[in-house]
């Protein structure tokens, strides 16, 4: 993938107003791989013109026709998986066979989904003397971040163009690459002009002046919670719809009756995979005082597996790397005990952080209640399933989560019981139908199967 010096605007690779670039870094060896325009708020006006004007003729487009637009699309991503896992992983530093069954493989399965719900999802309903209809909301001013960069998009690209709206993306300065890359297959598609708009920059810039702009009609976001609560505030202002995927801090409860030794692995991969910077990670393992021990001995080592530079890759940039770096002192000096992993840097160049399992972790500690966002696993102790539940419970965030018992029932009566919008029985298996997103500060809307569909649309009832 060489990158492109120009905005995907109005179906065309357009030179951006201003002259300012950013640099992609591959952070497995630090070296400068591209640069991509720095768009202003001039690129982005551009852009949300471009998709205002094509709104109309797309929101009128049949939905079956949209659907095998979507269908284009996957089948694009399809052919172009080998190209998108070597994008990701140049500039995400994921491991090539992470990058190749997560990164590219979940956007097709998303894209796939959503061709089939644009074509079978039913868009009118009657209710008594009224017709029903859902409309497309309009233009979609969609923010993602860098941890999973092809999915966090499709995801919102994806349900967008079902529902008949039109979206301007500005992806993350980390990981543009990957957009542009996106922004191709679209082009690839025949997905007509204006549909679909990149404008690659800054947060700060480009962002705001996305999410503030008065042509937008709602703003998907996901990311940091910090920034999040500014789009909500901002959006809230000029009464614009808003989807927020935010933080998490998810708890893998592990009840007695568990297979011990299968919960604590799969937990440890949970955290480990994309080097910890999943947002709906199970990063605090909950164990009951009698296992304790055996548990924190397994955990320890499970992650020994995780050889940094091979199945562990690097941290995004060298600011996420001392940010995590930091969270593993202040763990340390707050009390918590290191059983694997710690503070210094495992390898010279790279932005990597060692694997690490904290033990003797109380849910008042840092590690316990801020999304750290790097491969550390904290073990905390409770001694009955109501303290387990308040401890699960006890953080701002409502991601995530998982339960494990000898049976499935008893695994969901706990699950029923925490605050939070997704959870994995007995380990689970990924559905990407089933609507992801946020309790408490984790989030505000879902998305991802109908769910996430029903999120771009808007409701309209004629009475007869
Ligand atoms: P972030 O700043 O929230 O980035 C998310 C997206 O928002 C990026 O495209 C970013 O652009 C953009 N952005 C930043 N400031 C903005 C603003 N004022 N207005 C509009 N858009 C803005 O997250 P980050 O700095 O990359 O990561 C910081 C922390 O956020 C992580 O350590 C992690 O805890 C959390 N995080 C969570 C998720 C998640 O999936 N929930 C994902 C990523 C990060 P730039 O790329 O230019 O900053
Ligand atoms: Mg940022």
């Amino acid at each position: 993938m060489k990158a492109h010096d120009a905005m995907y605007i109005g179906g065309q690779w357009r030179p951006a107003v201003g002259q300012d670039t950013i640099a992609v870094v591959n952070p497995a060896d630090e070296q400068v791989i591209g640069h991509v325009p720095a768009g202003t708020a001039e690129d982005v006006d551009a852009a949300v013109r471009a998709a205002r004007d094509a709104f109309p003729g797309w929101a009128a487009t049949a939905p079956a026709e949209r659907a095998a637009r979507i269908a284009a699309l996957r089948d694009v991503l399809v052919a172009r998986k080998d190209e998108i896992a070597e994008t990701v992983t140049a500039e995400l530093g994921a491991p090539l066979g992470f990058s190749q069954a997560v990164h590219a493989g979940v956007p097709i399965l998303v894209a796939g989904s959503y061709a089939e719900l644009a074509a079978t999802y039913s868009f009118e309903e009657k209710v008594g003397n009224s017709t029903v209809f859902l409309e497309p909301v309009g233009v979609v001013g969609a923010i993602t971040p860098w941890n999973y960069p092809l999915h966090q998009i499709v995801a919102k690209v994806a349900p967008a163009l079902a529902a008949g709206c039109t979206v301007v993306l500005k992806p993350a300065e980390d990981t543009p690459l990957t957009a542009q890359l996106f922004a191709e297959a679209v082009e690839e598609a025949g997905i007509p002009a204006g549909v679909f708009n990149l404008v690659t920059g800054l947060g700060p810039v480009a962002g705001q002046a996305l999410a503030e702009h008065e042509g937008v009609d709602l703003v998907s976001f996901t990311g940091s919670t910090a920034v999040g609560k500014q789009i909500g505030a901002t959006a809230g202002a000029a009464v614009k719809r808003v989807a927020l995927e935010l933080g998490g801090k998810s708890a893998n409860v592990i009840l007695p009756s568990a297979d011990l030794a299968k919960a604590v692995n799969v937990g440890v991969a949970n955290v480990m995979g994309n080097s910890g910077q999943t947002c709906s990670a199970w990063t605090r393992m909950l164990v009951h005082e009698d296992q304790y021990d055996e548990a924190v001995a397994l955990a320890a080592a499970a992650v020994a597996k995780y050889t940094v530079g091979e199945r562990v890759g690097p941290l995004v940039n060298a600011k996420q790397q001392a940010r995590v770096r930091g969270y593993i002192e202040k763990g340390v000096e707050e009390g918590a005990r290191l059983v694997a992993g710690g503070p210094d840097a495992p390898l010279d160049t790279g932005y990597y952080v060692a694997p690490t399992v904290f033990a003797d972790v109380t849910p008042d500690m840092t590690i316990a209640r801020e999304e750290i966002f790097g491969p550390v696993v904290s073990i905390l102790k409770y001694a009955d399933e109501d303290e387990a539940l308040r401890i699960a419970n006890g953080t701002v965030y409502g991601l995530a989560g998982a339960v494990w018992a000898a049976d499935d029932a008893q695994a969901v009566a706990f699950a029923r019981r925490m605050d939070t919008g997704q959870v994995d029985i007995n380990g689970g298996r990924f559905n990407p139908l089933a609507p992801f997103g946020g309790y408490k500060q984790s989030g505000v809307g879902r998305e991802l199967g109908s769910h996430g569909l029903s999120e771009y649309l808007q409701t309209k009832s004629l009475q007869f």
